[in-house]
């Protein structure tokens, strides 16, 4: 039988300290990578498994359906959370990865370090000739017996520093089209032949990386999905991203008793809304802040606990489009103080450039509405069905 609110929020208060009303979570960890916080906090809810309350209970979960999930998420956030930027990817993409497309023995190897905290995973899709065009990821992997040798290079690979584990794609049949020949694996990032290099981003952040790999060498008992189902393992793993990039709170409060998110109120104190142009612009970024949580909910509510699809595009781009309004303009209104670093709102604005990069562009998260919820014409390709070997490549 499904929990209640009161039973809910009686379990955590016992675990949680209530959220504080000045209370406000990081910008996506910018500028942080506090890892010791987020894994106390996730190991306090693993045996509740409040963390990811729709996981098996043998795996840190509680078995719940997505009705209680929803519930129990949306309590959550009259709690202090810790920062889990850097637990996001196992949390949010591989963890539901695994549960549709892992075998047994991964679920009970990869899922509980997962919920604990105890492991942390990094997605190792993007390659310098592979972005927006995934499907022209290059890392060769190369069956050696029971293993798998790979070769080439990763980047913007976010986390690479402290990463226990890499979800890697990977080609393993260059006689196929760039979308048949990937296949996907788990890479133990303390393998020889991994190199890690940081790349610091504007916003400070240091876990961003380049990743070489050479000669490394990853059991096939570590490919996830069949061989050459890495393709469509990518696209449903970037749904799961994008639905969660969009559905983040962003450090925005919570206005879903109806009050006003706090970033308003501070804008409001602090004296910013007397004028009648700032006060219109604050009303644009407000209408896009709602527009978002409606878009997320819909969304949410389309996929009903399952992979989300094409409408975590959507959601997405409502999502960046909110948060890059209500960035610059909190900039704007803090006038000659908010050319300061550490000012209030200056790390917001320092990321804000990259959320329309990250997990896809805005021109590509367009193009799936377009195609894909819309049923639009394609984008003309002239080089879907040709062998990836014999693809033109830049090097
Ligand atoms: C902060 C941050 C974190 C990231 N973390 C990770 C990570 O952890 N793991 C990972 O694998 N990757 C990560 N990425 C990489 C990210 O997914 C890519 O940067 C993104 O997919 C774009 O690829 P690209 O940079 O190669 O740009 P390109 O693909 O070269 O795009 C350049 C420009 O061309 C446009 N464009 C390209 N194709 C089309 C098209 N078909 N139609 C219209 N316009 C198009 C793009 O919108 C963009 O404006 C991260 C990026 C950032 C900024």
């Amino acid at each position: 039988m499904s929990l209640t609110t009161g039973q809910i929020h009686e379990a955590l208060g016992l675990l949680l300290e209530k959220r504080a009303a000045d209370s406000h979570s990081t910008v996506l960890g910018a500028g942080s990578d506090d890892l010791e916080s987020g894994r106390r906090f996730l190991h306090s809810l693993v045996d509740g498994g409040w963390m990811v309350p729709d996981w098996p209970s043998e795996h840190g979960g509680r078995d719940a359906d997505p009705d209680e999930a929803s519930m129990i998420s949306g309590a959550l956030v009259d709690y202090e959370v810790a920062d889990l930027y850097p637990y996001g990817v196992g949390l949010n993409l591989v963890g539901p990865v695994l549960l549709a497309r892992g075998s047994a023995e991964q679920q009970h190897r990869w899922l509980r370090p997962i919920a604990d905290g105890s492991e942390i995973w990094c997605q190792m899709f993007s390659e310098p000739d592979a972005g927006s065009d995934l499907a022209n990821a290059g890392m060769r992997a190369e069956r050696d017996g029971d293993e798998w040798v790979l070769n080439g290079s990763k980047v913007w690979t976010s986390r690479g520093t402290y990463s226990t584990w890499g979800m890697c794609v990977a080609r393993t049949d260059a006689a196929q089209p760039k979308h048949q020949g990937l296949t996907m694996f788990a890479v133990d990032m303390s393998s020889p032949g991994i190199e890690v290099r940081p790349l610091e981003q504007m916003n400070g952040d240091r876990h961003f990386t380049e990743v070489f790999v050479t000669d490394v060498r990853v059991a096939d008992t570590n490919r996830l999905g069949e061989l050459g189902d890495g393709w469509g393992i990518t696209v449903e793993t970037l749904a799961h991203e994008r639905a969660t990039i969009g559905g983040r709170a962003f450090g925005g409060g919570d206005d879903s008793e109806g009050g006003l998110p706090s970033w308003l109120e501070a804008w409001n104190a602090a004296g910013h809304l007397c004028d009648p142009v700032a006060r219109q612009a604050a009303m644009r970024a407000y209408v896009l802040h709602r527009v978002n949580q409606l878009t997320t909910l819909r969304a949410t509510h389309l996929a009903h606990g399952g992979s989300p699809g094409p409408e975590g595009s959507g959601s997405k781009l409502r999502s960046v489009a909110a948060f890059k309004a209500r960035a610059y303009l909190g900039k704007n209104l803090a006038g000659a103080a908010g050319m300061l670093v550490g000012s209030p709102g200056h790390l917001s604005f320092m990321t804000g450039p990259s959320m329309s990069i990250r997990g896809g562009t805005d021109e590509v998260q367009r193009n799936i509405v377009g195609e894909r919820v819309l049923g639009l014409p394609r984008e003309p390709s002239v080089d879907r069905d040709t062998p990836y070997s014999e693809l033109k490549r830049s090097r």
